[in-house]
């Protein structure tokens, strides 16, 4: 075979940046969306904010407001009650000199009054209110802007939309936010052997486990995939097919058929019709994945996985997660670490995922343990595990304690 004029047996490393290259020459566009449906998504603008936050100074207690100076240093005081002042309700009239008005959380300050009691540590008395135990001066107020002044930056392009940032937008008045549209993912399983659970299984067919493990790992992503039918290993059918999606999606995702076996057509079609970014990575599970622009079979980018279910978990969240990431201009997630509970020997140099169960050590702190089932067709360790643990290329000797990345799932 001739010399490919594409990146191959390439580190991980050098996989992100081609990805990241990639994601950020097709990012996608934005759009506006209601806040009620923009959980989730990516933010495509910056958030300034123009009201400050509390807009008016109100009490952060149910109680009475009333004027410091009114109080009694050494015991008791009675207040005559004026009159009331109830979130969103009618303005009360102004606290004077020995007075106070009953007053809800959230509910504008009176003027004149300073400092809220808590009803707790009151009594009423007739029309009057006797203060048991003194508040500080300003206790139980909210000033006006200690939280967010107009002009302050709030939310940045880039972030994620947690429900916590749609609050703090809704806080300031805002019915719609920009965000990256997010990319339509069409997902293929391909190979003769599989069947669908539910159908009985003939001699030397397996189960399609790779359908939903895609499906759900795109959906916690917040994505909307569509899952197509099965591929058998036809080269014919395996065209047409990934031709109709290639123009119809942003990403077209496969698994299986990608290595270098007489069924696996992918490399050779997408080297014959698109334009092969890299194929293969320095990297275990994972190594046959290929990355390309679809050319003639459409404008989708294909990332193609390999057909082993563990595989296809490692690569899903080490290069299929990125690349989403960077096409809706995600910022950079953190890099979490965890301590390695057992001693781990890696018997080669490749980069590993290997699979790990979380869990808090002695002092609480997050620990990972191996799990040594590390051959990628072995499915249950991936469910028995809840993380990737990231083991560097180069480095075969990992004692126990220490500090490994891991990607949770
Ligand atoms: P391949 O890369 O197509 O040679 O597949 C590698 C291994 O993964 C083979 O043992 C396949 O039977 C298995 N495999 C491929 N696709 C799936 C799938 N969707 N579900 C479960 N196993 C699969
Ligand atoms: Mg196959």
């Amino acid at each position: 075979m001739s010399q490919p004029d594409f990146p191959t047996r390439i580190a991980y490393t050098e996989a992100c940046t081609i990805l990241q290259r990639v994601a950020a020459e097709r990012r996608m566009p934005t759009q506006r969306l209601a806040l009620s449906r923009a959980h989730g998504h990516v933010l495509a603008e910056d958030v300034v904010a123009t009201l400050a936050i509390p807009s008016f100074d109100n009490a952060a207690m149910d109680g009475f407001a009333l004027g410091h100076a009114d109080l009694s240093a050494s015991g008791e005081t009675l207040l005559r009650l004026r009159g009331e002042q109830f979130a969103g309700g009618p303005l009360a009239s102004a606290v004077s000199q020995g007075e106070c008005v009953r007053i809800t959380t959230g509910a504008v300050l009176p003027d004149g009054a300073d400092t809220v009691v808590m009803k707790e540590n009151t009594r009423i008395e007739g029309e009057s209110v006797r203060v048991l135990q003194a508040p500080k001066p300003g206790q139980h107020v909210r000033r006006a802007g200690e939280d967010v002044r107009p002009g302050d930056a709030l939310l940045h392009a880039g972030d994620v939309l947690t429900p916590s940032r749609i609050a703090l937008a809704a806080s300031q008045g805002l019915p719609e936010l920009q965000v990256a549209r997010r990319p339509t993912v069409a997902v293929f399983a391909t190979g003769d052997e599989l069947v669908e659970p539910g159908i009985p299984l003939g001699h030397g067919q397996i189960y399609n486990s790779n359908r939903e493990q895609l499906m759900g790992l795109l959906r916690a992503d917040g994505m909307e995939p569509v899952a197509w039918p099965t591929l058998p290993d036809d080269p014919a059918r395996v065209e047409s097919a990934l031709r109709h999606a290639g123009e119809a999606f942003d990403l077209i995702l496969t698994c299986g058929g990608v290595s270098a076996g007489e069924k696996d057509h992918l490399p050779e079609l997408l080297q014959r019709r698109g334009k092969v970014h890299f194929w293969k990575t320095r990297m275990k599970p994972g190594m046959p994945a290929l990355f390309a622009d679809g050319g003639t079979l459409g404008p989708a980018l294909f990332l193609c996985l390999p057909g082993n279910p563990v595989s296809v978990l490692a690569t899903y969240l080490a290069l299929a997660r990125p690349l989403l990431d960077g096409l809706q201009g995600r910022a950079p997630r953190p890099a979490w670490r965890a301590r390695l509970a057992s001693p781990w020997h890696k018997a080669h140099e490749r980069l590993e995922f290997l699979r790990g169960r979380l869990s808090p050590g002695d002092d609480g702190a997050l620990m990972v343990e191996p799990n040594p089932a590390d051959g990628s067709h072995r499915m249950r360790a991936a469910a028995d595990s809840d993380a990737l643990i990231v083991l560097d290329e180069g480095t075969r000797e990992y004692p126990a304690g220490t500090a490994v990345t891991i990607l949770a799932y």
